[in-house]
């Protein structure tokens, strides 16, 4: 399987290539199962002080990226890919609510690039000229695209096969399975006091499976009662379509 590319162009570089270092997403770089370029935007400005922001037109307050350090560092990337299909993204806090199931469609895909902005955010040709999908982590306001791209990066990564040590685990998390995990314990079976309940010391796996089904059940209903509807309708649909 050819490893998947990833560029992010950012004003702070450094902050992304830190962050692909560490833990399944730095591993997965080191087995080229995907592979990471980032692109400091200040190389595209044409200037010699190396500015890639202006004042809004129509006035107020803080800057915005230019359009032109932006199109020439897409032009860069496109000529060094010339048959590739690139998906890009910009990243803000006006795109969609970024969730597991755009995180599995994106970790199928050939090549994504990452648009992180800053100060007000980056001209409206760019977004429009440029970018094929907008994507926001959350309703808050960061002061830049770097962290929300790597939250990204790192929910697309740990889905790529080889990419945990235990695929399992994954599958098990919370989101791909539809409920909140099970509450988790490990040694000692006694800490000050608190026991691991019995039934996972047991050893009989049916019994703890269905422990814990029955616990990411209640638990999700309590936290996540949207989860847990949808959880159930899809279970009707299921049953309604094996009576047909
Ligand atoms: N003026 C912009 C607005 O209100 O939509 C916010 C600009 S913010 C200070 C600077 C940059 O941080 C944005 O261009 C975007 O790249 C990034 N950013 C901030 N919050 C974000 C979020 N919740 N999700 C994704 N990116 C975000």
């Amino acid at each position: 399987m050819n490893p998947l590319k990833i560029d992010v162009i950012s004003t702070f570089p450094g902050i992304v290539e830190t962050f692909a270092e560490m833990g399944i997403v730095g591993r997965a770089f080191k087995q080229n199962l995907a592979q990471l370029n980032v692109w400091n935007l200040r190389d595209y400005a044409d200037d010699r002080f190396r500015h890639i922001d202006d004042e809004p037109y129509g006035g107020g307050p803080g800057m915005v990226i230019k359009p032109d350090p932006i199109f020439r560092a897409f032009d860069d990337i496109r000529s060094r890919y010339p048959d590739e299909a690139l998906h890009t993204i910009y990243l803000t806090p006006q795109g969609k609510p970024f969730n597991q199931e755009h995180a599995q469609w994106l970790s199928t895909q050939e090549h994504l690039v990452f648009l992180c902005g800053r100060y007000k955010g980056i001209d409206q040709r760019a977004r429009e000229a440029l970018v094929d999908e907008e994507f926001s982590i959350g309703d808050y306001v960061l002061s830049g695209g770097e962290l929300a791209a790597f939250v990204m990066i790192d929910a697309i990564i740990r889905l790529l096969p080889d990419a945990t040590s235990d695929g399992d685990s994954v599958i098990s998390d919370t989101f791909p399975f539809g409920l909140l995990d099970a509450p988790l314990y490990t040694r000692p079976a006694e800490y000050r006091g608190m026991q691991v309940p019995e039934v996972l010391l047991s050893g009989n796996h049916a019994e703890i499976e269905k422990w814990r089904l029955e616990h990411r059940l209640e638990r999700t209903k309590q936290r996540r009662k949207d989860l847990f509807e949808q959880y159930m309708r899809r279970l009707e649909d299921r049953d309604n379509e094996q009576g047909q």
